[in-house]
């Protein structure tokens, strides 16, 4: 479904992306992990048409994005990371804005509407103004915005960036529900706990280039199932043990304070770019 060949896009000196090969195919959900500036929303923005390509190849459900990218652009539906719906607006005029640039009929694009509301829970607010929705709220909005035209991909950058945690799980829960019912997802975060969560595969992306890729399991698997955190002069030095009887083992030969755990995604991220993915 998207198919990338030596993406790179420079901003002056800055390789913003260096060099990406990458294939998702359709009805995979796949996450990019990285720290701020890694080339995530770069790389997002040159999938749905919003920055030029540098060099490389992209294309989108067949599609060449440079050759044809109308019907590249047809395939996308994009979450960008700022909330951009029209504050003075309507929940039912925002959507209704997105569904005529993309030629949609009218009885169509209003039945369309309703769908899609009832689908995020929010048709009872269907005349409500965005500025009285909570962030949430808006986010369900901008999903099901971007579900009208019926993409093929959903692109998602940072789709819960400022939620607390109640509400990032419902969000969650929401994109499942996208992908079990057909739609490609790809999605950026730097949280890591999403990414673990939701995605099939990840991609680490660090400095523009991708440094790992494969299932959560299998990236936290190279370290082995279980970890020991000690506190040491410089900081929190951890060790990666296969068995939990290994692990027992070493955290009973310490004679001061360590934390047994089973290894994260953060560990196979902070073993491989040796960074810490903070907001
Ligand atoms: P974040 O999590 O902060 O959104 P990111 O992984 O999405 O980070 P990008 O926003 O793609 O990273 O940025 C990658 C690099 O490119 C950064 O060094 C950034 O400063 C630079 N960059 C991005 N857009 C522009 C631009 N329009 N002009 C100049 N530099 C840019």
């Amino acid at each position: 479904m998207i198919h990338i060949e030596q993406l790179q896009k420079s901003y002056g000196k800055v390789k913003a992306v260096n060099g990406i090969d990458l294939r998702v195919e359709a009805g995979e959900l796949f996450a990019f992990l990285g720290p701020n500036g890694a080339g995530k929303t770069t790389t997002i923005r040159i999938l749905t048409g919003l920055t030029r390509i540098g060099s490389g190849r992209v294309r989108i459900g067949g599609h060449d994005i440079v050759a044809t990218p109308r019907e590249a652009k047809r395939q996308c539906g994009l979450v960008p990371q700022h909330i951009n719906l029209d504050s003075e607006l309507s929940v039912r005029e925002n959507l209704e804005i997105h569904g005529r640039l993309f030629g949609m009929e009218t009885p169509y694009r209003r039945r369309k509407i309703r769908e899609l509301l009832e689908y995020v829970e929010l048709l009872d607010r269907i005349d409500t103004l965005i500025k009285q929705l909570s962030g949430g709220l808006k986010r369900r909005l901008m999903i099901a915005r971007a579900l009208m035209h019926e993409p093929r991909v959903l692109f998602l950058d940072e789709p819960t960036v400022g939620l607390d945690p109640a509400i990032r799980r419902r969000i969650w829960s929401l994109i499942k529900r996208v992908q079990q019912d057909g739609t490609t997802i790809f999605l950026t975060t730097h949280y890591i706990e999403e990414a673990e969560f939701l995605a099939g595969r990840v991609a680490f992306l660090d400095q523009g280039r991708i440094v790992a890729l494969d299932s959560p399991q299998i990236l936290m698997a190279s370290l082995g199932e279980w970890a020991v955190d000690r506190m040491n002069g410089e900081g929190i030095e951890t060790r990666y043990f296969a068995t939990r009887e290994e692990a027992a083992g070493f955290t009973s030969s310490q004679d001061c304070g360590v934390t047994l755990r089973r290894v994260n995604l953060e560990d196979a991220f902070l073993h491989l770019t040796g960074k810490k993915v903070v907001s």
